[in-house]
């Protein structure tokens, strides 16, 4: 693998070329509070924005306390997200994190990365998105996109995501972090896609290794 600086001076370029490139809005989550983009943020696995937003407009209004999703019965809650997918996975994660919730921080979702991590059901990627968006903290957030992006552009040789983040954090500012997962979604989304990279309208191809692959 090359070194370390000349690594980074070749993310700087890769970040400089596709920023420009992905400035519009993605569809966000929609969210009062800290607790909701929890909620919403499990709710997103596997699924659009879009339609976790079109659940939670009335999920949000029936559930409006961790206690509340607490009492509910399971078979209610799952009936409750089933149009977002994973709906059983999801409801056991929503009753697990709002649990935790309660018993480990006084009904309030807590702040950091590793109080995140104690609550059931929530992982990096989930506490990334959420300590980023609701309390400005910093993070990469490894995705399906953000780890195919970052294998095929050799900026790391792991698999795990929890590595795989640990990797990208060592290549950029911290300020830049978040940014550079999302332009990596957006770019692989719309080029570097997973069945079919379209390495020849790849802005950043000169930059790749996997561009003549
Ligand atoms: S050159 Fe190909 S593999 Fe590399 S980022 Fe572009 S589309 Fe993806």
């Amino acid at each position: 693998m090359e070194n370390l600086d000349t690594l980074k001076k070749r993310v700087k370029k890769i970040y400089e070329i596709l920023d420009p490139l992905y400035t519009h809005k993605k569809t966000a989550l929609e969210y009062r509070t800290p607790f909701q983009l929890l909620i919403s943020t499990i709710l997103s696995a596997q699924c659009t924005d879009k339609q976790v937003n079109q659940v939670t407009k009335t999920l949000f209004q029936k559930y409006r306390t961790p206690e509340d999703y607490i009492k509910a019965p399971i078979a209610e809650l799952e009936a409750d997200i089933r149009p977002t997918g994973f709906f059983r996975n999801k409801a056991k994660s929503i009753k697990g994190c709002s649990q935790g919730i309660v018993e480990l921080y006084g009904g309030e979702v807590p702040s950091t990365m590793a109080e995140m991590l104690r609550l059931p059901g929530v992982g990096r990627k989930t506490a990334n998105c959420v300590l980023g968006a609701a309390f400005d903290l910093p993070g990469v957030v490894v995705d399906t996109h953000v780890k195919r992006l970052s294998q095929r552009l050799g900026l790391t040789e792991n698999k795990d995501p929890d590595k795989i983040e640990k990797d990208i954090e060592k290549l950029l500012p911290k300020e830049q972090w978040r940014r550079f997962s999302d332009i990596l979604i957006y770019h692989g989304r719309a080029v570097c896609t997973a069945r079919k990279p379209d390495h020849d309208n790849c802005p950043v191809a000169p930059l790749c290794p996997s561009s003549t692959l």
